[in-house]
Protein backbone atom coordinates (compact mmCIF):
# COMPACT_ATOMS: atom_id res chain seq x y z
CA UNK A 1 0.00 0.00 0.00
CA UNK A 2 1.18 3.74 -0.93
CA UNK A 3 0.27 6.37 1.15
CA UNK A 4 1.68 10.31 -0.45
CA UNK A 5 1.64 12.65 2.58
CA UNK A 6 1.69 16.32 1.28
CA UNK A 7 3.63 18.73 3.40
CA UNK A 8 4.18 22.57 3.14
CA UNK A 9 5.87 23.93 6.38
CA UNK A 10 7.61 22.90 9.54
CA UNK A 11 4.54 22.47 11.97
CA UNK A 12 3.01 20.09 9.34
CA UNK A 13 6.25 17.92 9.31
CA UNK A 14 5.96 17.37 13.08
CA UNK A 15 2.59 16.55 13.11
CA UNK A 16 2.86 14.42 10.15
CA UNK A 17 6.32 12.30 11.86
CA UNK A 18 3.86 11.42 14.51
CA UNK A 19 1.73 9.13 11.85
CA UNK A 20 5.32 8.52 9.93
CA UNK A 21 6.54 6.44 13.21
CA UNK A 22 2.92 4.24 13.78
CA UNK A 23 2.65 3.49 9.80
CA UNK A 24 6.46 2.02 10.37
CA UNK A 25 5.20 -0.70 12.69
CA UNK A 26 2.88 -2.15 9.42
CA UNK A 27 4.90 -4.27 7.13
CA UNK A 28 3.94 -3.47 2.96
CA UNK A 29 3.19 0.06 3.64
CA UNK A 30 5.30 2.63 1.87
CA UNK A 31 4.79 6.41 2.76
CA UNK A 32 5.75 9.30 0.18
CA UNK A 33 6.42 12.61 1.35
CA UNK A 34 6.08 15.61 -0.76
CA UNK A 35 7.67 19.19 0.85
CA UNK A 36 5.41 21.18 -1.56
CA UNK A 37 8.57 24.36 -0.37
CA UNK A 38 5.42 26.64 1.03
CA UNK A 39 7.41 27.71 3.71
CA UNK A 40 11.11 28.24 3.49
CA UNK A 41 12.42 27.23 6.20
CA UNK A 42 16.47 27.21 7.28
CA UNK A 43 16.24 25.13 9.96
CA UNK A 44 14.57 21.91 8.13
CA UNK A 45 18.23 20.48 7.39
CA UNK A 46 18.62 17.10 7.46
CA UNK A 47 19.87 17.34 12.18
CA UNK A 48 15.78 18.40 12.09
CA UNK A 49 14.96 15.17 10.41
CA UNK A 50 17.35 13.21 12.49
CA UNK A 51 16.76 14.73 15.97
CA UNK A 52 12.81 14.72 15.58
CA UNK A 53 12.83 11.62 14.47
CA UNK A 54 11.01 12.25 11.19
CA UNK A 55 11.49 10.77 7.60
CA UNK A 56 13.08 12.67 5.07
CA UNK A 57 10.75 13.96 1.60
CA UNK A 58 11.20 11.82 -1.15
CA UNK A 59 10.26 15.13 -3.36
CA UNK A 60 11.06 18.84 -2.96
CA UNK A 61 8.90 21.47 -4.77
CA UNK A 62 9.83 25.05 -4.83
CA UNK A 63 6.37 26.74 -4.15
CA UNK A 64 7.36 29.46 -1.70
CA UNK A 65 7.17 32.92 -1.96
CA UNK A 66 4.34 33.35 -4.11
CA UNK A 67 0.96 34.56 -4.69
CA UNK A 68 -2.29 32.73 -2.99
CA UNK A 69 -3.30 31.34 -6.90
CA UNK A 70 0.55 30.74 -7.98
CA UNK A 71 1.19 28.79 -4.98
CA UNK A 72 -2.19 26.66 -5.12
CA UNK A 73 -1.58 26.02 -8.62
CA UNK A 74 2.24 25.23 -8.23
CA UNK A 75 1.57 22.54 -5.91
CA UNK A 76 -1.03 21.72 -7.86
CA UNK A 77 1.45 20.86 -10.76
CA UNK A 78 3.62 19.59 -9.10
CA UNK A 79 1.53 17.18 -6.86
CA UNK A 80 -0.19 16.17 -9.92
CA UNK A 81 2.98 14.95 -11.53
CA UNK A 82 4.23 13.11 -8.49
CA UNK A 83 0.50 11.39 -8.17
CA UNK A 84 0.46 9.78 -11.44
CA UNK A 85 3.90 8.57 -11.00
CA UNK A 86 3.46 6.97 -7.60
CA UNK A 87 0.00 5.83 -8.47
CA UNK A 88 -0.64 6.13 -4.57
CA UNK A 89 -3.44 4.57 -2.85
CA UNK A 90 -3.91 7.65 -0.26
CA UNK A 91 -3.34 11.25 -0.36
CA UNK A 92 -3.13 12.64 3.05
CA UNK A 93 -2.77 16.21 3.86
CA UNK A 94 -2.77 17.78 6.87
CA UNK A 95 -4.38 21.21 8.65
CA UNK A 96 -5.52 24.42 6.56
CA UNK A 97 -2.29 25.31 4.36
CA UNK A 98 -2.48 26.41 0.67
CA UNK A 99 -0.36 23.04 0.47
CA UNK A 100 -3.66 20.64 2.47
CA UNK A 101 -5.52 22.50 -0.68
CA UNK A 102 -3.70 22.17 -3.28
CA UNK A 103 -3.16 18.14 -2.34
CA UNK A 104 -6.80 17.79 -1.59
CA UNK A 105 -7.81 19.13 -5.24
CA UNK A 106 -5.38 17.12 -7.14
CA UNK A 107 -6.48 13.57 -4.72
CA UNK A 108 -10.24 14.26 -5.82
CA UNK A 109 -9.45 15.13 -9.83
CA UNK A 110 -7.31 11.88 -10.04
CA UNK A 111 -9.83 9.75 -8.01
CA UNK A 112 -7.33 8.60 -5.80
CA UNK A 113 -8.51 8.62 -1.67
CA UNK A 114 -8.21 11.61 -0.05
CA UNK A 115 -7.46 11.85 3.64
CA UNK A 116 -7.72 15.24 5.41
CA UNK A 117 -6.02 14.93 9.34
CA UNK A 118 -7.48 17.98 11.59
CA UNK A 119 -10.49 17.93 9.91
CA UNK A 120 -13.85 20.19 10.77
CA UNK A 121 -12.55 22.63 12.34
CA UNK A 122 -13.68 26.04 11.58
CA UNK A 123 -13.14 30.06 13.24
CA UNK A 124 -16.02 30.84 10.97
CA UNK A 125 -14.54 34.14 9.78
CA UNK A 126 -13.85 33.36 6.29
CA UNK A 127 -11.39 36.48 6.03
CA UNK A 128 -8.76 33.81 6.62
CA UNK A 129 -7.42 32.22 3.96
CA UNK A 130 -7.06 29.15 6.43
CA UNK A 131 -11.00 28.71 6.53
CA UNK A 132 -11.44 28.64 2.71
CA UNK A 133 -8.31 25.78 2.52
CA UNK A 134 -10.05 24.42 5.43
CA UNK A 135 -13.84 23.72 4.44
CA UNK A 136 -12.59 22.88 0.46
CA UNK A 137 -10.65 20.45 1.46
CA UNK A 138 -12.81 18.81 3.97
CA UNK A 139 -15.56 18.74 1.19
CA UNK A 140 -13.30 16.52 -1.22
CA UNK A 141 -12.55 14.24 1.33
CA UNK A 142 -13.37 10.46 1.68
CA UNK A 143 -12.45 10.08 5.11
CA UNK A 144 -12.62 13.50 7.74
CA UNK A 145 -9.95 12.81 10.50
CA UNK A 146 -11.72 14.97 13.59
CA UNK A 147 -9.41 16.13 16.28
CA UNK A 148 -12.54 16.69 18.76
CA UNK A 149 -15.71 16.24 19.13
CA UNK A 150 -16.80 20.44 17.92
CA UNK A 151 -15.02 19.30 14.50
CA UNK A 152 -17.10 16.37 13.94
CA UNK A 153 -20.12 18.50 14.47
CA UNK A 154 -19.07 21.37 12.74
CA UNK A 155 -19.31 19.02 9.83
CA UNK A 156 -22.62 17.42 10.76
CA UNK A 157 -24.68 21.07 11.41
CA UNK A 158 -22.43 21.32 7.39
CA UNK A 159 -24.29 18.14 6.04
CA UNK A 160 -21.70 15.84 5.73
CA UNK A 161 -23.49 13.33 7.09
CA UNK A 162 -25.33 13.13 3.35
CA UNK A 163 -21.83 13.19 1.68
CA UNK A 164 -20.11 9.94 0.54
CA UNK A 165 -17.58 10.57 3.22
CA UNK A 166 -15.89 8.99 6.55
CA UNK A 167 -16.28 11.31 9.69
CA UNK A 168 -13.73 9.46 12.39
CA UNK A 169 -12.50 11.40 15.76
CA UNK A 170 -9.04 10.53 16.18
CA UNK A 171 -8.25 13.14 18.66
CA UNK A 172 -5.38 15.50 18.31
CA UNK A 173 -2.45 14.53 16.32
CA UNK A 174 -0.52 17.47 18.33
CA UNK A 175 -0.70 16.00 21.70
CA UNK A 176 1.21 12.50 20.34
CA UNK A 177 3.53 14.54 19.39
CA UNK A 178 3.47 16.74 22.94
CA UNK A 179 3.87 13.34 24.46
CA UNK A 180 6.65 11.90 22.50
CA UNK A 181 8.60 15.12 22.30
CA UNK A 182 8.45 16.11 26.02
CA UNK A 183 11.14 12.96 26.46
CA UNK A 184 13.58 14.29 24.90
CA UNK A 185 12.77 18.42 25.42
CA UNK A 186 16.20 20.14 25.49
CA UNK A 187 16.19 23.45 27.71
CA UNK A 188 17.20 26.62 25.21
CA UNK A 189 20.49 28.41 25.89
CA UNK A 190 19.37 31.66 27.13
CA UNK A 191 19.05 33.05 30.92
CA UNK A 192 15.71 32.27 32.14
CA UNK A 193 14.06 33.10 35.13
CA UNK A 194 12.77 30.90 37.36
CA UNK A 195 8.86 32.31 36.27
CA UNK A 196 8.33 32.78 32.88
CA UNK A 197 5.74 33.74 30.50
CA UNK A 198 5.91 32.20 26.82
CA UNK A 199 4.65 34.49 24.62
CA UNK A 200 4.49 34.23 20.33
CA UNK A 201 2.91 36.77 17.82
CA UNK A 202 3.08 36.08 14.21
CA UNK A 203 -0.21 36.51 12.69
CA UNK A 204 -0.90 38.63 9.84
CA UNK A 205 -4.49 39.69 11.57
CA UNK A 206 -2.29 41.39 14.78
CA UNK A 207 1.10 42.40 12.26
CA UNK A 208 -0.30 43.68 9.39
CA UNK A 209 -2.56 45.93 11.84
CA UNK A 210 -0.44 48.84 13.80
CA UNK A 211 -3.29 49.34 15.71
CA UNK A 212 -3.43 45.93 17.51
CA UNK A 213 0.57 45.46 17.13
CA UNK A 214 1.00 48.14 18.99
CA UNK A 215 -1.87 47.12 21.84
CA UNK A 216 -0.90 44.42 22.04
CA UNK A 217 3.12 44.84 22.55
CA UNK A 218 1.98 48.24 25.16
CA UNK A 219 0.34 45.47 27.13
CA UNK A 220 3.30 42.82 27.01
CA UNK A 221 6.11 45.50 27.86
CA UNK A 222 4.17 46.76 30.41
CA UNK A 223 3.93 42.97 32.33
CA UNK A 224 7.30 42.07 31.19
CA UNK A 225 8.14 44.44 34.48
CA UNK A 226 6.65 42.85 36.66
CA UNK A 227 7.36 38.76 35.16
CA UNK A 228 10.01 37.65 32.88
CA UNK A 229 7.99 37.20 29.06
CA UNK A 230 10.31 34.71 26.48
CA UNK A 231 9.11 35.92 22.90
CA UNK A 232 10.47 33.74 20.08
CA UNK A 233 9.93 36.13 17.20
CA UNK A 234 10.21 35.65 13.58
CA UNK A 235 12.48 38.28 11.97
CA UNK A 236 9.56 39.53 9.86
CA UNK A 237 7.77 40.64 13.27
CA UNK A 238 10.64 42.20 14.64
CA UNK A 239 11.49 44.17 11.32
CA UNK A 240 7.91 45.52 11.66
CA UNK A 241 7.95 46.10 15.22
CA UNK A 242 11.56 48.27 14.79
CA UNK A 243 9.59 50.41 11.84
CA UNK A 244 6.87 51.02 14.11
CA UNK A 245 8.98 52.29 16.80
CA UNK A 246 7.10 49.75 19.67
CA UNK A 247 8.48 49.67 22.45
CA UNK A 248 9.76 46.19 23.39
CA UNK A 249 12.61 46.64 25.60
CA UNK A 250 11.10 44.35 28.61
CA UNK A 251 10.73 41.75 26.99
CA UNK A 252 12.98 39.04 26.46
CA UNK A 253 13.30 38.80 22.58
CA UNK A 254 14.83 35.29 21.28
CA UNK A 255 15.47 33.78 17.86
CA UNK A 256 12.76 31.62 17.01
CA UNK A 257 13.22 28.04 18.78
CA UNK A 258 13.23 24.55 17.65
CA UNK A 259 10.49 22.44 18.49
CA UNK A 260 12.49 20.22 21.31
CA UNK A 261 13.64 24.19 23.20
CA UNK A 262 9.51 25.16 22.32
CA UNK A 263 8.22 21.96 23.94
CA UNK A 264 10.92 22.67 27.47
CA UNK A 265 9.54 26.23 27.38
CA UNK A 266 6.14 25.24 27.02
CA UNK A 267 6.54 22.49 29.97
CA UNK A 268 8.17 25.26 31.95
CA UNK A 269 6.60 28.57 31.78
CA UNK A 270 3.68 29.41 34.52
CA UNK A 271 1.41 30.28 31.46
CA UNK A 272 1.06 30.85 27.53
CA UNK A 273 -0.05 33.87 25.55
CA UNK A 274 -0.01 33.35 21.98
CA UNK A 275 -2.10 34.12 18.85
CA UNK A 276 -0.82 30.79 17.33
CA UNK A 277 -3.43 27.74 16.83
CA UNK A 278 -0.97 24.81 17.85
CA UNK A 279 0.66 26.46 20.83
CA UNK A 280 -3.23 27.22 22.09
CA UNK A 281 -3.40 23.19 21.96
CA UNK A 282 -0.01 22.92 23.45
CA UNK A 283 -0.59 25.03 26.73
CA UNK A 284 -3.50 22.98 27.59
CA UNK A 285 -1.66 19.58 27.01
CA UNK A 286 1.31 20.91 29.49
CA UNK A 287 -1.73 21.89 31.72
CA UNK A 288 -0.74 25.52 31.28
CA UNK A 289 -3.62 28.55 30.64
CA UNK A 290 -3.35 30.40 27.70
CA UNK A 291 -4.13 34.24 26.95
CA UNK A 292 -4.76 34.26 23.26
CA UNK A 293 -4.02 37.23 21.44
CA UNK A 294 -7.03 36.99 19.24
CA UNK A 295 -10.51 37.41 18.71
CA UNK A 296 -11.42 34.25 17.92
CA UNK A 297 -10.15 30.83 18.20
CA UNK A 298 -10.65 27.05 16.36
CA UNK A 299 -10.44 25.54 19.94
CA UNK A 300 -13.62 26.34 21.59
CA UNK A 301 -13.69 23.85 23.98
CA UNK A 302 -10.10 25.81 25.57
CA UNK A 303 -12.12 28.40 26.05
CA UNK A 304 -15.06 26.71 27.19
CA UNK A 305 -13.18 24.41 30.23
CA UNK A 306 -11.80 27.96 30.88
CA UNK A 307 -8.06 26.84 30.15
CA UNK A 308 -7.90 30.00 27.42
CA UNK A 309 -8.75 33.50 27.48
CA UNK A 310 -9.58 35.63 24.45
CA UNK A 311 -8.38 38.53 25.11
CA UNK A 312 -8.13 40.13 21.20
CA UNK A 313 -5.67 43.25 20.68
CA UNK A 314 -7.48 44.99 23.59
CA UNK A 315 -4.85 46.30 25.74
CA UNK A 316 -6.56 46.33 28.79
CA UNK A 317 -8.49 42.92 28.51
CA UNK A 318 -4.94 41.33 28.14
CA UNK A 319 -3.47 43.37 31.18
CA UNK A 320 -7.12 42.66 33.53
CA UNK A 321 -6.77 39.21 32.28
CA UNK A 322 -3.31 38.86 33.10
CA UNK A 323 -3.99 39.95 36.93
CA UNK A 324 -6.74 37.02 36.81
CA UNK A 325 -4.62 34.33 35.81
CA UNK A 326 -1.43 35.54 38.06
CA UNK A 327 -3.72 35.52 40.90
CA UNK A 328 -4.82 31.78 40.89
CA UNK A 329 -6.38 30.35 38.10
CA UNK A 330 -8.28 26.87 37.87
CA UNK A 331 -9.17 24.81 35.18
CA UNK A 332 -9.85 21.05 34.98
CA UNK A 333 -6.46 20.02 32.38
CA UNK A 334 -7.40 16.69 33.76
CA UNK A 335 -10.57 16.86 30.55
CA UNK A 336 -9.88 14.56 27.59
CA UNK A 337 -10.31 17.14 25.05
CA UNK A 338 -7.75 15.74 22.24
CA UNK A 339 -8.06 12.18 22.61
CA UNK A 340 -5.16 11.45 24.73
CA UNK A 341 -2.38 10.82 22.12
CA UNK A 342 -4.03 8.05 20.53
CA UNK A 343 -4.43 9.90 16.83
CA UNK A 344 -1.67 8.29 15.12
CA UNK A 345 -2.93 4.75 15.79
CA UNK A 346 -6.44 5.42 15.43
CA UNK A 347 -5.57 7.15 11.79
CA UNK A 348 -3.13 3.99 10.62
CA UNK A 349 -5.56 1.63 11.79
CA UNK A 350 -8.72 3.45 9.19
CA UNK A 351 -5.35 3.91 6.62
CA UNK A 352 -4.63 0.33 6.13
CA UNK A 353 -8.31 -1.20 6.44
N1 LIG B 1 7.02 26.83 17.38
C1 LIG B 1 8.38 26.46 17.47
N2 LIG B 1 9.32 27.45 17.60
C2 LIG B 1 8.99 28.77 17.65
C3 LIG B 1 7.63 29.14 17.55
C4 LIG B 1 6.67 28.15 17.39
O1 LIG B 1 8.71 25.27 17.44
O2 LIG B 1 9.90 29.59 17.78
C5 LIG B 1 6.02 25.76 17.23
C6 LIG B 1 4.83 25.86 18.17
O3 LIG B 1 5.10 25.24 19.40
C7 LIG B 1 3.73 25.15 17.40
C8 LIG B 1 4.08 25.45 15.97
O4 LIG B 1 5.45 25.87 15.93
O5 LIG B 1 3.81 23.76 17.55
C9 LIG B 1 3.07 26.49 15.54
O6 LIG B 1 3.49 27.29 14.62
P1 LIG B 1 2.89 28.72 14.43
O7 LIG B 1 2.67 29.37 15.73
O8 LIG B 1 3.80 29.38 13.47
O9 LIG B 1 1.54 28.43 13.64
P2 LIG B 1 0.03 28.10 13.94
O10 LIG B 1 -0.08 27.17 15.09
O11 LIG B 1 -0.66 29.40 14.21
O12 LIG B 1 -0.42 27.49 12.67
Amino acid sequence: MKILTILGARPQFIKAGNLSRELKKYDGIREIIVHTGQHYDANMSDIFFEQMQIPKPDYKLNSGGKTHAAMTADIMCGVEEIAIREKPDFIVVYGDTNSTLAGALVASKLHIKLAHIEAGLRSFNMLMPEEINRILTDRVSNILFCPTDVAVQNLKNEGFDRFECKIIKSGDIMQDGAMFYKKIAKKPSIKINNNFILCTVHRAENTDDKTRLTAIFTALNDIATQKQIILPLHPRTKNIIKNLDIDISNISVIEPVGYLEMVWLIDNCDFVMTDSGGLQKEAFFFKKPCLTLRDETEWVELVKCGANKLVGADKNKILSNYELIKNGFHCDFELDLYGGGKASEIIAKELIK
